[in-house]
């Protein structure tokens, strides 16, 4: 997972977390906001129309009594003089306005019932029912020298069973109840300045808690409702006994939910009613859903924010690893002039500071190393060179001295002195040529004209030559000879003489480090995937270290000190030029192959032995 991912992964998961919890949050807190603000504007509604109750009961009594002390009026009402009453009441009422005005005498008769309809009082026939009324019996009947007004909700029948909210004021002729005035107004008037002025609608039951009125225009219209709307008798007495508002249940009406609160209707002593009043819901989530809007928007704002935020600073962070990561990139692919480029003062601009030091030194290093390549491989040249030269000059002469001393063993073989004489210089010069013939050969293989000449070739034809080259050393040195595989061995494609030489070296090898009386095994065998054939010239000899066994396929390389050698080419441990193992690698390399050594280590007491492995791919198409 790339590092940029890893870093912005888990800051966005945080940051909706994060804004996931500020969303719960807000929400809770809005909508507490909500229901307290709703709970606030209801108790707010139920004072006001409370306020308004009193008002009305204010103007109600100053009306009344206004009336009660109408000069003559108690002197009518003990007279039962229903005439007097009635032109005495009568102008004082429309004065004062008074939407419905009853009087009652001391003997329960009605002695004046107008109702104001359409501006003007119309005065209704007498009946017996305003003298029943409770609150009417209970100041008539009352011993006080000065009665307390009574308050009630009852309906009146001359205006077709409307409710009328009424206020009892007794009036007093000589210290008694001569009569009552009754002050009321219609809740069909009181309704809409109720909901005027607490801004909420209202309900109002009667004591018994059923609706009798009600100011939401769809209820009002739903006569079903206030039949049927009766308060649970528990939460009937519930708010009549409470001081408060009362909470009430969420409605639906129409499709829109209210939520309700109930108080009772108390002036002085007289618990004369309940008034619901409920608001819709969306009264104060309406402007709130303003405010929540901007919530909303201020959290998807931030969110932005932070996300921008984050991500700006996952590129400050990131940016410099990237450029890190390319630069190194580049120099592992090998181009040692890229740098970094941060300068940042941080962590980051350490390790690229650091960095950029150990490829500065890295690029010095290389240049070191390609000048003292560069020159190695001038010597190299030089060496090569002389060698080549040196052969060619020597090959000449060394030929000359090689055929003359062949003539010279011929002619001398009938004398004793001469003889071993001879065949010492014969013997000299065909070893300096051999070593001549080797130089020749690396000075081919280092500049690359060694030339192959492939053709079928029998393996065991090549070895069987090799044997007898050396056909002393076996017997001299005890050595056993043993092949492997190479009778078997089909014809293979490859250059005879090339192989001869590299046969040549690798058995002179193993005769010369593996003590008397050891073992030298020559095998090989085909293989498949790929198709090679492979060599292999094992000795039971002194074996080459680890650290060697690349370094001795290099030309001129020995192991161990020179002097330690002794001389002859099949002697143990004799001395040699150190060019054998860099034509076997040549003349390998120029067939495609490939050889090595294995050995467990140089022992010249337990004698560990070495095994020289070649492998040469076989040509397509040709016999194996
Ligand atoms: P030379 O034999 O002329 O010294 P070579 O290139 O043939 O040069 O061998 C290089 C060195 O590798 C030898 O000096 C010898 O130390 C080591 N070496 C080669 N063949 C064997 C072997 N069969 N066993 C142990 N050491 C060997």
């Amino acid at each position: 997972m790339s590092i940029r991912i890893k870093v912005i992964l888990p800051y966005l998961l945080l940051t909706l977390v994060v804004a996931a919890a500020g969303a719960y949050l807000l929400t809770r807190i809005v909508s507490d906001q909500l229901s307290e603000r709703l709970t606030n504007q209801l108790l707010e509604s139920g004072r006001v129309v409370m306020d308004e109750f009193v008002r009305k009961e204010v103007a109600q009594v100053e009306a009344a009594r206004l009336i009660a002390f109408t000069q003559g009026l108690p002197e009518a009402l003990a007279n039962g003089e229903q005439r007097d009453v009635e032109n005495l009441a009568t102008p004082a009422a429309g004065g004062l306005g008074v939407e419905s005005l009853i009087i009652v005498d001391f003997q329960r008769r009605e002695m004046l019932n107008l109702l104001l309809q359409g501006g003007v009082y119309r005065s209704f026939p007498r009946g017996e029912f305003w003298g029943q009324v409770a609150m009417v019996q209970e100041l008539l009947g009352s011993n006080e020298a000065q009665p307390l007004p009574r308050r009630d909700l009852i309906q009146n029948a001359a205006d077709g069973d409307q409710y009328y909210y009424y206020t009892a004021y007794p009036v007093i002729l000589d210290q008694k109840v001569v009569g009552v005035v009754l002050a009321g107004t219609s809740t069909k008037t009181m309704l809409p300045s109720l909901r005027n002025v607490s801004l909420s609608d209202v309900v109002l039951y009667n004591r018994d808690c059923r609706a009798i009125g009600t100011s939401s225009s769809p209820l009002q219209a739903d006569p079903v409702f206030l039949r049927n709307q009766q308060l649970s008798p528990d939460l009937c007495a519930q708010v009549r006994e409470s001081q408060g508002i009362v909470d009430g249940e969420n409605i639906f009406i129409e499709n829109r939910g209210y939520r309700l609160a109930y108080k009772r209707l108390l002036i002085a002593e007289d618990n004369f009613g309940v008034f619901a009043v409920f608001l819709p819901m969306d009264f104060v989530i309406q402007p709130a859903s303003l405010n929540r809007d901007t919530s909303v928007l201020l959290m998807a704002i931030s969110m932005l924010a932070v996300v921008g935020i984050g991500y700006g600073v996952s590129r400050v962070i990131i940016n410099p690893l990237f450029a890190l990561v390319r630069t190194s990139e580049a120099i592992a692919a090998g181009d040692l002039t890229k740098r970094t480029g941060i300068k940042s003062r941080d962590e980051i601009g350490t390790l690229a500071n650091s960095f950029d030091v150990m490829t500065d030194n890295l690029q010095q290093r290389t240049l070191e190393l390609e000048r003292a390549n560069a020159a190695l491989a001038k010597i190299d040249k030089t060496k090569s060179d002389f060698i080549q030269i040196a052969a060619h000059e020597l090959r000449t002469p060394l030929t000359l001295l090689s055929g003359y001393s062949q003539i010279l063993t011929a002619k001398a073989g009938a004398n004793a002195d001469l003889e071993p004489l001879a065949k010492g210089m014969n013997e000299g010069s065909a070893r300096m040529l051999e070593v001549v013939n080797s130089m020749l050969d690396i000075s081919r293989i280092d500049s690359n004209t060694l030339k192959i000449l492939p053709e079928d070739t029998r393996l065991e034809t090549v070895m069987n030559k090799v044997q007898r080259t050396f056909k002393h050393a076996w017997g001299e040195r005890k050595l056993t000879l043993v092949t492997n595989g190479l009778a078997e061995m089909p014809p293979v494609y490859v250059d005879p003489d090339l192989m001869y030489k590299m046969l040549y070296h690798l058995v002179m090898n193993a005769i010369k480090y593996t003590p008397d009386g050891g073992k030298i095994t020559v095998s090989a065998h085909i293989m498949e995937n790929p198709r090679e054939v492979e060599i292999l010239v094992c000795d039971t000899g002194i074996g080459i270290n680890q650290a060697d066994h690349q370094l001795i396929f290099e030309k001129f390389y020995q192991t161990g000190e020179v002097q330690v050698h002794s001389s002859g080419r099949t002697k143990f441990k004799g001395g040699g030029p150190g060019l054998g193992l860099a034509i076997v690698r040549g003349v390998v390399e120029a067939h495609g192959g490939r050889v090595w050594v294995e050995s467990l280590g140089h022992d010249e007491v337990n004698c560990p032995g070495s095994c020289f492995i070649v492998r040469i791919p076989l040509k397509q198409g040709k016999p194996a």
